[in-house]
């Protein structure tokens, strides 16, 4: 009898031994669901960037856990994170100075996509890191101001929020003209249905096409223009992803000015 006593106690220490050698037989589900249930939480909170009524709408049922995630090669303390199909309407984007976030849809396109959205995206989380760098440069030579809040006249107008902006998300240049994403009018608008529209703050109308004097800055000779002039911050992440390719006089100041980041 005793050494089946002996025999028993050996017994369970081992199984509890063995138990908490591996916990991945045991705790690691309960703290990924855990995890899980964090992140879905998070999901369903709205961006802080998030604007107004129309731009609330069309992210009801984005969804943005984090399905898999890894340190960027590219940029020190940078973390990509692949996040669900759905999540910002399926658009790249970033958040503070060190996450990237691709919803899985746009990662599984092609080498050359991912690539380039990682280059537009890394841009992004520089400018967030130095923001009195760039603010300086959008200033002194692209002849642009950013700030915090809208001029009385945009508040009311169903404007776009976009995290890759944010906070200083209302560009004005010239002292002049307010670069916005406006919603298309009508039913089922999508997150995508936006398009800028330019506020001409001195006559008070709103402008389809932005003034002339914009485009040969921002336009090359064969009429390619940014196709995300919302904010300086958009413009200067589209040139940096294809610098050789753009020979604007703003691309070149850019360049000029990018080229202490050593990127
Ligand atoms: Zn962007």
């Amino acid at each position: 009898m005793e050494i089946w006593g002996w025999i028993l106690i050996v017994g369970v220490c081992t199984l509890v031994a063995i138990w908490f050698m591996y916990p991945g037989w045991k705790l690691e589900p309960f703290v990924v669901s855990l995890r899980a249930d964090a992140a879905a939480a998070a999901a369903d909170k709205p961006g802080e960037w998030v604007l107004g009524a129309t731009d609330h709408q069309v992210r009801v049922g984005n969804v943005c856990r984090v399905l898999q995630s890894f340190a960027d090669p590219e940029l020190a303390g940078a973390v990509v994170e692949i996040v669900d199909a759905s999540c910002e309407s399926g658009l790249p984007h970033t958040i503070g100075t060190n996450r990237i976030r691709i919803p899985e849809s746009a990662w599984n396109s092609s080498a050359e996509r991912r690539q380039g959205i990682l280059r537009h995206e890394r841009v992004h989380l520089l400018q967030r890191r130095d923001p009195a760098a760039w603010e300086a440069f959008y200033r002194d030579v692209w002849q642009y101001t950013t700030h915090a809040e809208p001029p009385t006249a945009l508040r009311a107008a169903n404007i776009r929020g976009n995290p890759d902006t944010f906070p200083h998300r209302w560009a004005c240049w010239k002292g002049r003209y307010w670069f916005v994403p406006v919603y298309a009018e009508g039913p089922n608008i999508r997150l995508q249905d936006a398009s800028v529209r330019i506020w001409d703050a001195v006559a008070g109308t709103w402008l389809d096409e932005p003034p002339y004097e914009w485009r040969t800055a921002f336009c090359d000779e064969r009429g390619r223009c940014p196709h995300q002039s919302e904010h300086p911050a958009e413009i200067s992440a589209e040139y940096v992803t294809d610098l050789d390719t753009w020979t604007t006089p703003a691309a070149m100041s850019l360049r000029r000015f990018f080229s202490q980041f050593n990127f």
